[in-house]
């Protein structure tokens, strides 16, 4: 399997090639140069198997040669075996025709954890393969940087730095970050705003002189392997409710739209999907594309679902060179007229197509908060706000005898504020996160400043060389 960039102008890769570039050379992004498809008996044969087998199967593909299978399915293996739930991402059912898919059953109890804990492995295997080392430096407000520190600690061959903004994150996700101890975790709380944190790090990546001294790397939402390890979730709920045999339709609450992009993938290797219903907050830029060709950004507004609080959805990309039928210079650019004037010009036949393949639905706080209520009283069933979007957008678009499943992307113990407002309920935490706020923190507080973030990374770097050395 090769890889070709959206926008025509980089050479084509495997798989390994592009988990460690993440961005192709062009600005671009990674997309396989040609789909594989399973027919209804590869399908049916994958019925019935443990999860971390079943991602194997369908992500073996798109690994191609660059990884031997036995290898990736221990690495399967071994990614969802810290997971909360035997059955890893487990369906339940909440009303006569719809679904919730628990995608939180992971270390940080939230759907990221799905790839992030197979990315952090296949880095290390690849690294050790190559060997080589690299330091993974990014900024989060709050869920991204725990998923990537819990599948980054402890692994041999990669650094993590992730910097948060002071005082700016609730506890619950500065702790979920800060308690990793591990030798090869540094947290940097940054004296600014979230937006201080994405500067800093697109300044560290700037200095390329420090960017190859420490081989500097990101795990972001636009990693290829991010999305195909999101594949396998897809096909295990559809086979369980009757596909190959019937079709399935899929809710998905969005935010840089890798996680329904995967679901569309899931489609194009022939799973028998009716309807992908895209969930939003009041941000919804994409549900407004679906219904006026309005392709615009306006500035974000802060939602009871944070994770899907986004102006841009840089997953975009990837539909948008499927929809132009694999035109690089013309994806190109339509993203540099993005950038420049903030608003796409999509061409009509496109948008049309785009249309015939997803449904939008948007759901601001309150109608967000009624759904959560609605949820609790008429099946007993806690459902967080993004999840809660989801749930909504599938039972607006259910149909009899085609199964709806919406994905439920963060535990409920997340956002108790909310639970509480729309239930009367704080969920508790799981028993194995039932500590936390008892687990001793480690972090430095940094100025906004290169020259100290720097010193920051260095010293990480050397720790682990000071204590490998000791060994
Ligand atoms: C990241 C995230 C989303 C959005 O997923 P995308 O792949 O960015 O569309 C939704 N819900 C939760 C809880 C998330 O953490």
């Amino acid at each position: 399997m090769r890889y070709i960039s959206t926008r025509g102008g980089a050479a084509p890769r495997d798989f390994t090639e592009v988990l460690l570039a993440g961005l192709a050379e062009d600005g671009g992004l990674f997309v396989p140069e040609s789909w594989p498809h399973f027919v209804a008996a590869d399908w049916r044969a994958l019925r019935g198997l443990p999860y971390a087998e079943l991602a194997a199967r369908v992500m073996r593909p798109f690994v191609g040669d660059s990884i031997p299978f036995a290898t990736l399915q221990a690495l399967c293996r071994d990614a969802y075996a810290g997971f909360g739930h035997a059955a890893v991402a487990p369906l339940v059912q909440v009303d006569s025709n719809l679904w919730a898919q628990e995608l939180f059953h992971g270390p940080t109890l939230a759907f990221k954890d799905m790839a992030m804990q197979l990315l952090g492995r296949l880095f290390d295997h690849v690294l050790t393969e190559q060997g080589k080392r690299v330091t993974i430096v990014g900024a989060t407000s709050g869920d991204t940087g725990s998923a990537a520190i819990e599948a980054c600690a402890g692994r041999e061959r990669v650094n993590i730095v992730i910097l948060h903004p002071h005082n700016r994150t609730s506890e619950v996700q500065r702790r979920q970050m800060t308690t990793v101890l591990a030798p090869n975790v540094s947290n940097v709380a940054l004296e600014g705003t979230f937006d201080d944190c994405q500067d800093m790090v697109k300044a560290l990546f700037a200095d390329a002189p420090f960017r190859t001294e420490m081989q500097l790397s990101a795990v972001n939402s636009i990693n290829w392997a991010r999305v195909a390890a999101q594949i396998p979730y897809y096909v295990a709920s559809a086979l369980a409710l009757g596909a190959p045999d019937r079709e399935v339709s899929f809710a998905v609450p969005t935010g840089n739209f890798g996680n329904v992009l995967a679901a569309w993938a899931a489609r194009r290797m022939g799973l028998p999907i009716k309807t992908l219903v895209i969930g939003s907050n009041r941000n919804n830029i994409l549900s407004r594309f679906l219904s006026t060709n309005d392709m615009s950004m306006v500035p974000v507004e802060p939602s009871l679902s944070p994770s899907m609080d986004i102006q841009v959805s840089s997953n975009f990309e990837r539909l948008l060179f499927e929809l132009l039928e694999h035109d690089g210079a013309a994806t190109a650019a339509l993203m540099a007229r993005f950038r420049a004037e903030g608003r796409m010009p999509v061409p009509d036949v496109a948008w049309t197509r785009a249309t015939s393949l997803f449904r939008g639905f948007t759901l601001d706080d309150p109608g967000t908060l009624t759904e959560i209520a609605r949820l609790h009283r008429e099946s007993g069933y806690l459902a967080d706000p993004h999840s809660s979007i989801g749930l909504a957008a599938g039972r607006h678009f259910s149909e009899p005898g085609v199964p709806m499943v919406a994905m439920a992307t963060a535990h409920p113990a997340k956002f108790p504020d909310a639970m509480e407002q729309a239930t009367g309920q704080r969920p508790p935490l799981p028993p194995r996160l039932a500590d936390l706020y008892d687990r001793p923190e480690s972090f430095s507080i940094c100025p906004p400043d290169i020259a100290a973030v720097q010193a920051k990374v260095r010293a990480l770097a050397f720790r682990n060389i000071a204590q490998r050395n000791a060994r």
